[in-house]
């Protein structure tokens, strides 16, 4: 009968995510790793002070609250151009660039706008695995999304093989989605030298380069070397477009500040590229919201809030690092046989542990050590204070 269905309740089963079961645990010293936000050292949400200093002069401006282009705050796209490109790069004068929702908003345009215009087939191949959101950002942009091979999980790292492979397999002219550092969800990368074959293979194919770039400067600490692959790519002649986010390395990310660009051929076609994105953009949100642009602008024109702000990346940059050795130096004092050179060896704010999801379970059961089943702890959850604790529930675990 229908009450015999009902006995037990009909969402007995809907699983608890990870934050409401870490906010449900009781324990004082539990640990939060499901985060994908930058902690400080005491495990508290941190706002840059350049931010705080930008943010003051913003306000301290008194400036009006009219309407941005629909383009957004030119003076914030200008620079987030050259922070991407490099000084003089060639791509410069021939970019369509758009502000947008933050990182999610600019692979959202991309996605549109590949599927209103890309001459190939509107198919676009993503990592696998990949950040989960963008799977479902591009089927609802209106592209089919396909994998290539990425993460070799014997050996928690890149499956270089198999990710040549598939990308001299896909048809000619399709297009691939990049993490352009810092790949999330497994904090492994090519190397600069894997990345020079993966632009060959790419030439080789005559295949499209889409590349987000959540973390410059967050992965390694310093933003030409995180922009390596985007600014290789643009040198050897491939019109890439990418999606920026300032959610991470400059910890804006409520403030939903980040930008969509296209290197075109020339300035004629840039200048069709920008109504087409223009006329995109519209009737998704009309324009931007201004005040976290105009942060941003602030920081990356003022040379000395800019100097600055390229300390505090590499600070946060940094304590990530120091973490990742912290938890595998403890791991290995404990006497753990595991080979745990790729927590050290992976790069941003996420680590692959390598933990299977019910090892995962034990870690929040038995150890209160909340994080996704799929293995991935965020590193930025990690503090000096709690990362022995951590390496011992790990080696109860795993061993
Ligand atoms: N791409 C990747 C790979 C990410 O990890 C993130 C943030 N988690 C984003 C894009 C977008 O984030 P946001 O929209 O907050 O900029």
């Amino acid at each position: 009968s229908f009450t015999a269905l009902r006995a037990a309740s009909t969402w007995a089963n809907v699983p608890q995510g990870i934050t409401e079961a870490f906010k449900a645990d009781s324990f004082e010293k539990k640990i939060n790793l499901g985060v994908g936000a930058y902690r400080d050292d005491q495990g508290k949400p941190y706002v840059l002070p350049t931010v705080r200093k930008a943010e003051e002069k913003v306000v301290s401006s008194r400036m009006n609250k009219e309407y941005a282009g629909i383009t957004g705050v030119p003076e914030f796209t200008k620079a987030a151009a050259v922070l991407a490109y490099g000084e003089g790069s060639s791509a410069l004068d021939r970019l369509a660039i758009t502000q947008s929702i933050s990182g999610t908003g600019a692979l959202r345009i991309g996605g549109a706008f590949l599927a209103r215009f890309y001459p190939g087939d509107k198919k676009i191949y993503i990592p696998t695995p990949s950040w989960a959101n963008h799977a479902a950002v591009f089927k609802d942009s209106g592209l089919q999304v396909e994998k290539y091979a990425y993460y070799n999980k014997d050996t928690i790292g890149l499956d270089f093989e198999g990710m040549l492979s598939d990308i001299k397999g896909a048809p000619n002219g399709s297009i691939f989605l990049f993490h352009a550092c810092a790949h999330n969800p497994t904090g492994v990368d090519p190397t600069p030298e894997q990345w020079k074959e993966i632009e060959a293979a790419m030439r080789a194919k005559g295949h499209f380069a889409f590349f987000d770039m959540a973390y410059q400067g967050f992965a390694s600490g310093d933003i030409h070397k995180d922009a390596f692959a985007v600014r290789h790519f643009v040198e050897k002649g491939h019109n890439i477009c990418l999606a920026q986010s300032f959610a991470k390395n400059m910890g804006l990310y409520g403030e939903r500040v980040g930008a969509f660009s296209m290197v075109c051929e020339n300035a004629e076609e840039k200048k069709r590229v920008d109504s087409q994105i223009k006329i995109l953009v519209r009737p998704m949100y009309s324009n931007p919201p201004i005040h976290g642009a105009r942060i941003a602008a602030e920081i990356l024109n003022n040379p000395e809030l800019y100097d600055q702000w390229l300390v505090e990346v590499k600070e946060m940059a940094d304590r990530i690092i120091t973490m990742r050795a912290l938890l595998k130096e403890n791991l290995e004092k404990l006497g753990s046989k595991h080979d745990w050179s790729h927590i050290t060896s992976q790069i941003g704010m996420f680590a692959y542990t390598g933990l299977t999801p019910e090892q995962m379970d034990v870690l929040a059961k038995e150890h209160s050590v909340y994080a996704t089943k799929d293995g991935r702890i965020s590193v930025a959850g990690i503090t000096s204070e709690n990362v022995s604790r951590l390496a011992e529930a790990i080696f109860k675990v795993k061993g």
